[in-house]
């Protein structure tokens, strides 16, 4: 088969360059995924009782950054939507990120009142406090408040996740739920926030909805590599297997998720809830809240981190490590001499930990600077 450019992966990333490359320049784009199914990780799809779950664990989409939030209103229209959470301390739910209502459960009122005087004073309403920059302060109060959070939220639903403890990942891992010095129990601050009104599935389907577009499933890459003659080839699988381990394997975590029917709903009181200190898994999510379907059942599903092992699970999380950094500078040198010919892009194919709208804007940006121009080249 004979195409200009050739797509490893349907993920957003995969997605959002193929409708680039269709529709700003008219180019003939293979779209290949060895999944059932477009999408990636962010894929979703009605179960069998007609509730629309996210396959691969709950996706809230947020951003602050216009262009992405422009760019993906083409497709969608969007249902206002701000994440809760709740996570189980103490027998209580508390809201999280950790903030001072969080504060007021726990503690007796004195206590929590001089606490917050404390965090007011060094820091000023409204900021946020990453755990592990909290445990580093002088004062008394401020350290054991710190010690107790790290405790209770942090150090056991970190060792489940990632299989080591907080400090052992780069310090933006725990950074992405800091303590936060307000009364705003939304997970999430970003300016815009929002889930696609028929979901992301139906939100791709129409990224792709387009002639010069073929969408093949069910194809891993190297079965088909010697098949298809294309000028371009963009990848968005694993940048290590790739280059087939050459510079050593970069390790991922795993997750297993377990869906629950329930006849009744809501079975929380907000969409996800997490447990630092209980259980094999570290949260659940009933998806109802996401999506506000009008049905009375409802689904809750359970997320189980695991180690990757490739062929039998898939590899959801690059693991942020100094030393996996290190690996995975080699393979981005390896890959940038293969550019122009060979792009390199997403959460796997960068081996970083974006979130969609980071996986958005890194392939607007990489389309912008350096796919268009070979795009120009090759018109006919
Ligand atoms: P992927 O979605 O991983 O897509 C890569 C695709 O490539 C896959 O479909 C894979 O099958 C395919 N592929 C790989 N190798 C090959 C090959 N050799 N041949 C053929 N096909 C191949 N982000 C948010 O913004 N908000 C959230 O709430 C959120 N929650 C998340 C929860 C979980 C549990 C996880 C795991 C991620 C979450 N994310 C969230 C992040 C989000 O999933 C990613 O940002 C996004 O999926 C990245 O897209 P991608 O296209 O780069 O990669
Ligand atoms: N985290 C934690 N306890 C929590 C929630 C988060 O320790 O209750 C830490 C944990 O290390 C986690 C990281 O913060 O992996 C980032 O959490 P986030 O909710 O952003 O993870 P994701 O949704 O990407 O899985």
């Amino acid at each position: 088969m004979r195409v200009t450019w050739c797509i490893v992966g349907a993920g957003i990333t995969g997605v959002t360059l193929a409708e680039r490359l269709a529709r700003e320049f008219g180019q003939r784009v293979l779209l290949i995924d060895r999944r059932a199914h477009l999408g990636g990780n962010c894929y979703d799809a009605y179960d069998a009782r007609g509730v629309l779950i996210h396959r691969y664990g709950p996706h809230i989409f947020r951003t602050s950054d216009r262009q992405v939030w422009t760019y993906l209103s083409s497709f969608t229209s969007w249902r206002p939507y701000y994440h809760r959470v709740r996570a189980v301390v103490d027998g209580q739910q508390i809201p999280l990120p950790f903030n001072l209502n969080s504060l007021h459960m726990l503690f007796p009122e004195d206590e929590a009142r001089r606490a917050t005087q404390r965090l007011l004073g060094a820091y000023g309403f409204g900021a946020s406090v990453p755990i592990l920059q909290l445990r580093e302060q002088e004062d008394r109060v401020l350290r054991d408040l710190a010690d107790f959070v790290y405790e209770k939220v942090y150090y056991r639903y970190t060792l489940k996740q990632w299989s080591c403890q907080p400090e052992a990942l780069s310090p933006s891992v725990t950074a992405r739920v800091p303590i936060v010095l307000n009364r705003d129990d939304r997970y999430f601050h970003d300016a815009y926030q929002a889930m696609p009104v028929h979901g992301y599935t139906a939100m791709f389907q129409r990224m792709l909805d387009h002639p010069k577009i073929h969408l093949m499933l069910n194809t891993a890459y190297r079965s088909v590599a010697e098949e298809i003659a294309c000028d371009h080839l963009i990848y968005t699988g694993c940048l290590d297997e790739y280059f087939e381990g050459r510079h050593g394997l970069l390790p991922y975590r795993s997750l297993r998720f377990r869906d629950t029917p329930v006849e009744q709903s809501p079975q929380q009181p907000v969409a996800t809830v997490n447990y630092p200190n209980e259980y094999d898994f570290t949260r659940t999510t009933e998806y109802k809240h996401l999506t506000a379907q009008p049905m009375p059942c409802s689904t809750v599903q359970a997320e189980y981190p695991e180690a990757y092992v490739p062929g039998e699970n898939e590899p959801y999380y690059p693991i942020p490590r100094d030393e996996h950094e290190e690996t995975a500078q080699h393979y981005r040198r390896a890959a940038a001499v293969l550019s122009p010919r060979i792009f390199f892009a997403g959460r796997l194919g960068e081996y970083r930990y974006y979130s969609m709208d980071a996986a958005v804007a890194r392939a607007l940006h990489l389309f912008q600077e350096e796919i268009a121009p070979c795009a120009l080249a090759s018109a006919p």
